[in-house]
Formats: C-alpha cells, sequence, structure tokens
C-alpha cells in the first residue's frame, strides 16, 4: 500500500497571505502530497508579539482556505493555535506520529528563511527521527550560508525527491517567487492601505472588520 503523504506548513499566520497558500500547493504538487495543513502557532515564542492572537490568526487561515476546492487538499490544523502557551515543533510532530501512525510519511515544508533559523529550534535534530524537512528558496534568502550544523544534516540527509520513508529526508523543492511577506503586509495594513490580491479577499475583509494591524 502507497505511504500516506502530509505536508505541514507552519507558521504564524499574522496575517496568512498568497505566498503561504503558493508554498502549500507547490509543495503538495513538486512532491507529490496527498494532502497539506496549514498550521498556525498558539502562543508565539520566537516572535516576541504578534499583532493577532492565536484565535484570530487561526481564523484567517480558515478563511484563506474557505471555499477552495477539496481536491486541493489544503487544510487547516488548529493544533497548536488551539493549546494554551507556547508549542514546539518537536512535541506537535511527536503528537502527530501518535495521531498518523509510524508509516505516514510527515512532511515539515519550510521557506529557506526557516532553514537558516532551524538551530534556534527546541531539540531540532529530533526533528528528523519525526519528519521530513522540505525546504524552498525564499525570495532574497539564499540557500548558502547556512550554520555549519544545518549543512551538515543536509549533507548527511539531502535528496532531490521524497525518500520512500515516514521521516530523516531533507529535500528540496523549486517553486516561483511570490514577493509577498506577512512583515510587509502589516505595514501596509498599518498605512490604512487595503493589499488587495496580495491575501484572499475573505481574509482583508476580516482583517478590516477586527481593525487589525491598524496603527493605534
Ligand atoms: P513574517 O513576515 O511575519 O516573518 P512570513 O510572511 O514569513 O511572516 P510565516 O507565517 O512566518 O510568514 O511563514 C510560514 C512559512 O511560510 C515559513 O516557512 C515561511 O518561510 C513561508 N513563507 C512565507 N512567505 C512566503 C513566500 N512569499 N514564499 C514562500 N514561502 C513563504
Amino acid at each position: 500500500m502507497r505511504r500516506r503523504t502530509i505536508g505541514i506548513v507552519g507558521g504564524t499566520f499574522d496575517p496568512p497571505h498568497v505566498g503561504h497558500l503558493a508554498l502549500a500547493r507547490s509543495a503538495r504538487d513538486a512532491l507529490g502530497l496527498d494532502e497539506v495543513r496549514l498550521m498556525p502557532t498558539g502562543q508565539s515564542w520566537q516572535k516576541a508579539s504578534t499583532g493577532a492572537s492565536s484565535a484570530q490568526r487561526l481564523a484567517m487561515v480558515r478563511l484563506a482556505l474557505q471555499g477552495l476546492d477539496p481536491a486541493e487538499r489544503l487544510l487547516v490544523d488548529d493544533r497548536e493555535a488551539l493549546q494554551d502557551g507556547p508549542t514546539y515543533t518537536v512535541d506537535t510532530l511527536t503528537g502527530m506520529r501518535a495521531a498518523f501512525g509510524p508509516d505516514a510519511a510527515i512532511v515539515l515544508v519550510l521557506g529557506s528563511d526557516q532553514l537558516h533559523n532551524l538551530p534556534t529550534w527546541s531539540r531540532w535534530q529530533t526533528l528528523f527521527e519525526l519528519a521530513h524537512l522540505a525546504v524552498t528558496q525564499r525570495e532574497r534568502v539564499s540557500l548558502q550560508g547556512l550554520p555549519e550544523a544545518v549543512e551538515a544534516e543536509v549533507s548527511r540527509r539531502g535528496a532531490d525527491a521524497l525518500p520512500d520513508a515516514p521521516a530523516g529526508g531533507i529535500v528540496f523543492f523549486r517553486m516561483p517567487a511570490v514577493a509577498v511577506s506577512a512583515t510587509a503586509l502589516r505595514a501596509q495594513l498599518a498605512r490604512g492601505e487595503r493589499p488587495d490580491g496580495l491575501s484572499p479577499p475573505a481574509v482583508l475583509d476580516y482583517i478590516d472588520s477586527h481593525r487589525l494591524y491598524r496603527r493605534p
């Protein structure tokens, strides 16, 4: 029987934008994933203060996916957002492994900025026992000059295609550059602009009606 392959795009999604959707779709198509879950963090431990609460970020991710054809196989995973206090990816993946079983391939999908950050994640080397990493180049963030410990894992685990295993590989895939970040969107919104086309209309309506990201 074919192994189930589940992609996870974790992030703050503060707010969600078309770059996140493009990342999820590109990973799905490039790696042949059965589904991709967008998983907003709970209270963020790396980003000191986010603009929106975890409940609001979760609501916006739901709206970003609302109305998509189910054949797209893009889903929301609310397990971190609904948890109190900081969450660590390695703990979340441990829970997923228990839920999805030992044979499923779990694929953590990351932009290259996150690969540079990896050594700041709690118990990051344990991630490879639980999941694969799938990394794409993010605009202006090169895959060169990685921290030495990350480079060593890439040499050991790097592969051109997803290995037929539940976890342990690092695979790179290409996607067309999408020049958008949540930071840039928040700046636009703070100026009172509506960044049409950079985030789904339902998300922009939610931001508007909840008066998020505005300057006080
Ligand atoms: P911020 O600007 O607040 O740091 P962000 O736009 O980078 O936010 P995150 O929620 O931190 O969004 O990102 C979640 C994941 O999506 C990360 O792996 C990140 O690399 C990736 N990502 C975000 N924007 C893009 C984009 N435009 N293209 C490809 N990947 C992206």
